[in-house]
Parts: structure tokens; C-alpha cells; sequence
């Protein structure tokens, strides 16, 4: 019999519906991510921003790596965020 400890508890990933939501509608030109090939710090309205392929590509100001891609189809989108280590997304105090 399995026994189960309070480290073992999870909830489904619905439950960060509600919190993913709230910041991906928060004021993201003020966000600062930190570039998984060089490790520095930078604005996303820093990054460059190459419009010329299926959809965009967000290279750092930094090192040139591409740290974001995000394509636009009629029914998703996709947001590829491998180059980036994390962002720090500025909120309104709760
Ligand atoms: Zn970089």
C-alpha cells in the first residue's frame, strides 16, 4: 500500500489557469527576462524582433540568441520560450 505525504500532494494544471491568465494580461513591455544563453537581464521591449518568419522571432540584445518565438495560427498560438531562463512580470500590488 502506497502511503502519500504532504510533499506528494499536486493539483491538476487547471489551477494555474487563474494565475497565468492574470499575467498574461499584465503590462509586458515593462517585463524583464534573463537570457538562457548569456545570463543577462533585459526589458522585453530590449529584445530584438525579427518579423520575416512564420512568426516572430525575439533575439537578445545581448548575445544574439533567440530567446522567444511566437507564431499566430487561426486557432493558437505557440510560445516557444526554451532561450529563456525566467521573467520578472511587474503587477499591480494585490
Ligand atoms: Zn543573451
Amino acid at each position: 500500500m502506497e502511503s502519500t505525504t504532504p510533499q506528494d500532494a499536486y493539483q491538476d494544471g487547471n489551477m494555474l489557469a487563474g494565475p497565468l491568465s492574470e499575467i498574461f494580461l499584465a503590462e509586458m513591455t515593462r517585463t524583464v527576462g534573463t537570457c538562457a544563453g548569456c545570463r543577462t537581464s533585459h526589458m522585453l521591449a530590449q529584445l530584438r524582433v525579427y518579423g520575416h518568419a512564420p512568426g516572430f522571432v525575439a533575439r537578445c540584445p545581448a548575445c544574439g540568441i533567440v530567446n522567444m518565438r511566437l507564431v499566430r495560427g487561426p486557432t493558437d498560438v505557440w510560445l516557444d520560450m526554451t532561450g529563456t531562463l525566467n521573467l520578472r512580470i511587474p503587477m499591480r500590488e494585490a
